[in-house]
């Protein structure tokens, strides 16, 4: 039922004799596959294979690679239930949510698509009438790309649309705990007729393969989704090699809740957010700032919201919500919730694991913290919601701004004046007001001080993978 997981170097599928990784599935523990890891031969090939990809591709036409792109898509539409399965098995996620993020996927395929037509250069008026200067953009070269485990498909998919689309090879390695949409991708660009070496995808024990790629002269361009700590690691590195960088990070998105919002409204739609994916996403709500006139009937239907989301494995269509990706992020985030209580915090609900077997959490509130419980600094990355009472918006605003992340923020507000307010003074990358909607192929994704360098999507995503020639032309 489970795929089977292969290296994907120079147009080849590789499985055999390599070291082997179990993959465990979140919902019961069990083993449902093995990953091969890349040998340092392997690596060495896919920087090979890569370095000479790109000389073939960097000449293909934009209505070429725009081609290409829209074939993966289509392929992935089409192979949509089946990629989905291997999604819900490795990471955890609902059916349901695993088929959303496929079909969103191969609408980011298809907006690079549309958007690969339209990389323009520009024609600049020269001081004499014979001199002609020109700027043109170029595919920066040989791309290495680390994605994280949450969104195993569309986090790799926002990297290679954009590589390819600019006409960049790449080497990705994506999560080792979530693998499977990963090997699909690669099927299908593989079937979609990608020239051997333009994508390739290594698996391996993460620090050794970064380290070895971006240490590597051909590589020119590093791009990496995942946590802080990890991002600034590997920005290091890329700075002392001088290769241009994208980073998306983590967060701990604040949501402002003030006197005269829809509360109920606010309140049933943050609970439904706040377990998507049980809460690993790195723009979900994970500071909730209610103002005190609203307080008590925000957490009534939060907390009643929350309490009938029904936990399960993703394969159950009953199942609102899957378990948490890993024991170590079961354990992470139980140690949270514990040092929240230690510190006199109230669990108004959940707090604990649900059921012997597979890491599943129970969606968790928590009330009158201390300004030193660790949750209002580490990212929880789980279905937690730390909620805050203020009196001052001004208040609000300082805490919300007080954490050195600025991924995401929302406001709940009716009053214009407020929500210009906030969305002015919020140090964030992306605001919603009212709502959620920041996550949609055609607007910029990224965050600003230590959540990120550079956006995804929008018609900035080719940014980070073209550099620009000048001409002057006598
Ligand atoms: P982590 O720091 O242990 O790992 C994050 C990811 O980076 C994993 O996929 C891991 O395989 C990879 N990684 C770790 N070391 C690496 C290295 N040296 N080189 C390349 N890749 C490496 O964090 P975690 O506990 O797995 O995940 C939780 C944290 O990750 C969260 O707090 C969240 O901030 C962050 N995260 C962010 C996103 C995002 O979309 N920005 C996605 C997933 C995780």
């Amino acid at each position: 039922m489970y795929p089977s997981l292969s290296l994907y170097i120079a147009g080849e599928f590789i499985e055999a004799d390599r070291p082997l990784q179990e993959v465990l599935n979140p919902a019961d523990g069990q083993v449902i596959g093995h990953l091969p890891h890349a040998l340092p031969a392997d690596l060495d090939r896919a920087l090979d294979s890569a370095e000479r990809a790109f000389e073939g591709w960097r000449r293909s036409s934009p209505v070429e690679r725009s081609d290409l792109l829209r074939r993966a898509a289509a392929l992935a539409r089409e192979r949509a239930p089946q990629i989905a399965h291997g999604i819900t098995l490795d990471q955890g996620k609902p059916l349901a949510e695993a088929l959303r993020e496929v079909h969103s996927s191969a609408e980011h395929l298809e907006w690079h698509a549309e958007e690969a037509r339209r990389i323009y250069g520009r024609v600049i008026p020269a001081r004499q009438a014979e001199v002609r200067q020109t700027v043109t953009l170029e595919p920066v070269g040989v791309c290495a790309a680390f994605t994280p485990w949450n969104y195993p498909l569309s986090q790799a998919v926002k990297k290679v649309a954009a590589a390819i689309g600019a006409g960049c090879s790449l080497i990705l390695k994506g999560a080792e705990e979530s693998p499977s949409a990963v090997v699909a991708l690669a099927r299908l660009f593989h079937d979609a007729g990608l020239p051997p070496g333009v994508l390739n995808i290594v698996w391996g024990e993460p620090a050794q393969v970064s380290d070895y790629l971006i240490r590597s002269p051909i590589v020119r361009k590093v791009s990496f989704t995942g946590s802080v700590p990890v991002g600034k690691q590997l920005a290091a590195l890329a700075g002392q090699y001088l290769k241009r960088t994208t980073f998306e990070l983590g967060g701990h998105s604040p949501v402002l809740v003030f006197n005269d919002a829809d509360v109920e409204l606010a309140a049933q739609q943050l609970a439904r957010f706040k377990v998507l994916n049980a809460g690993q996403v790195c723009i979900s709500p994970t500071r909730f700032f209610v103002q005190e006139a609203v307080y008590e009937r925000f957490l009534e239907t939060f907390t009643s919201t929350l309490a009938g989301v029904r936990v399960g494995s993703g394969l159950e269509a009953t199942s609102d919500m899957g378990p948490l990706v890993s024991q170590r992020r079961l354990h992470a985030s139980l140690r949270l919730i514990e040092d929240a209580r230690d510190r006199g915090a109230h669990v108004l609900l959940g707090g604990e694991r649900l059921g012997p077997q597979g890491n599943f959490l129970a969606p968790t509130v928590l009330t009158e913290l201390p300004v030193d419980a660790a949750i209002l600094h580490e990212e929880p990355f789980a279905p937690i919601a730390p909620v805050i009472r203020f009196r001052d918006p001004a208040e609000a605003i300082r805490s919300a701004n007080s954490l050195p992340f600025g991924l995401a923020a929302y406001v709940f507000t009716h009053s214009l004046r407020q929500a210009n307010h906030a969305t002015a003074a919020l140090e964030a990358g992306m605001v919603g007001v009212n709502h959620f909607g920041i996550a949609l192929p055609e607007t910029p994704f990224g965050g600003i001080k230590d959540s990120g360098i550079g956006s995804e999507g929008g018609s900035e995503t080719f940014d980070g993978y073209l550099v620009r020639k000048y001409v002057s032309q006598l």
